[in-house]
């Protein structure tokens, strides 16, 4: 048999470009991210080591707590690292009630990721849900009213769990007027900040939380890092024992190449880059036909995110068809099966289970072409008035 190059036996396979519209899920790593990474790994990092390789570990992992403590307007010893969003919703969430005031209840938005309610359960401390308005902010007229007759003395502490900005909708909640509100009445504040990090300003100094739960990954930084920020000197119970990591505040060897890696996104993210993308997202939603409708659109939202609900066009065969045309979007929250689930979100703004069956998000970041817009409505504008008016011709 005559011999064969490897260049004749692998045909180079022409694959068209795919466009990444999933950015809430998961961002890619950006390359100032890669390297401060791959830096850190070209050494054992110990950082709670001794020796020259653990003092080089140790400074860059306070050289990143430093970089996101100057990004959020924080104390850098306010910095807890931990293995990313769930862990800090849980550790500060369990953390809190267990080794806090005599916290006795917890108010819990009707919209938070399902980390939020997951630790709040686990809490084992009575739970009240903040309903959401149909724009999918939560009611503060419901809460002043309900905290107004809130009887510290008999009922004790509490904690206010809210987020900053939705995952499904991106609609900015307002965090500082509820903390404020929670304060008055005895209360704290515990904020899930994971989508908002980077794409809309974060002055932990001027918020008015009292924690404040983060995640690289969301931004373009690494996957499995994040952070919860504490107010200084608020009593909490580590989740994880052991080592004296992170001020006795969180044990185990951290994890340096990603704290790098989290330093790096906090030097190289900026929220005039992602306000840029209100363009290109305002664009998808203007070229929308007729009859969709989009989420939460009349409320101040994240740059970068937009939810949608076409009528007739499931979610499953819109993730389906997209992903066929070379586009990745999503049905809301992604989740561990890979299946499409009900929206809670969705559900607690109002939205029919049909109406919400046929929901999309797209969220746009850090790499997203300046031409997405075109691509995806020429994509899904096709398959729409395929399935939908097919059907109805
Ligand atoms: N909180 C919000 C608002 C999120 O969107 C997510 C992830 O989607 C999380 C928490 C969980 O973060 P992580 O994936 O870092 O655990």
């Amino acid at each position: 048999m005559p011999e064969r190059s490897n260049s004749e036996a692998i045909a180079p396979v022409k694959t068209p470009e795919r466009l990444y519209l999933d950015h809430n899920a998961t961002s890619p790593l950006r390359p100032a991210c890669r390297d401060a990474m791959l830096d850190a790994m070209s050494a054992p990092r110990n950082a709670s080591s001794v020796h020259a390789e653990g003092r080089a570990a140790k400074q860059l992992v306070e050289g990143a707590r430093k970089s996101l403590a100057a990004a959020i307007s924080c104390p850098p010893t306010s910095i807890v690292f931990c293995s990313g969003g769930t862990e800090a919703d849980h550790t500060g969430i369990l953390g809190f009630t267990r080794g806090g005031p005599k916290v006795r209840k917890l108010f819990v938005s009707a919209i938070e990721h399902p980390a939020v309610p997951a630790a709040a359960a686990k809490s084992g401390l009575p739970i009240e849900t903040i309903p959401a308005t149909a724009d999918g902010i939560i009611d503060l007229a419901w809460l002043e009213e309900r905290l107004s007759t809130y009887d510290q003395e008999a009922e004790g502490p509490f904690l206010l769990c809210l987020m900053l900005a939705n995952n499904e909708t991106g609609v900015i909640q307002p965090v500082r007027e509820a903390a404020a509100l929670a304060r008055k009445a005895g209360g704290f504040t515990m904020v899930d900040a994971v989508q908002a990090l980077f794409k809309v300003d974060i002055d932990f100094s001027t918020l008015g939380a009292d924690m404040l739960a983060l995640s690289a990954h969301k931004a373009g930084g690494p996957v499995g890092i994040g952070a919860l920020v504490v107010t200084p000197g608020l009593g909490f119970d580590p989740l994880l024992g052991g080592g004296g990591q992170e001020e006795n505040r969180r044990a185990g060897t951290h994890n340096v190449p990603a704290i790098a890696g989290f330093g790096a996104l906090a030097r190289d993210a900026s929220v005039s880059d992602y306000q840029q993308l209100a363009t290109i997202r305002d664009a998808i939603e203007a070229g929308l036909p007729e009859g969709v409708e989009v989420h939460g659109q009349s409320a101040p939202r994240l740059p970068n995110t937009t939810c949608l609900t076409a009528p007739g066009f499931a979610s499953d065969a819109q993730l389906m068809t997209m992903d066929l045309a070379g586009l990745s979007v999503s049905a809301g929250s992604a989740c561990s099966s890979g299946k499409v689930k009900r929206s809670g979100v969705l559900h607690a703004m109002g939205v029919s289970d049909e109406h919400a069956s046929c929901a999309l998000r797209v969220s746009l970041g850090w790499d997203t072409p300046t031409d997405a817009a075109e691509r995806f409505l020429a994509a899904w504008t096709a398959e729409h008035g395929r399935i939908v008016r097919g059907r109805a011709a």
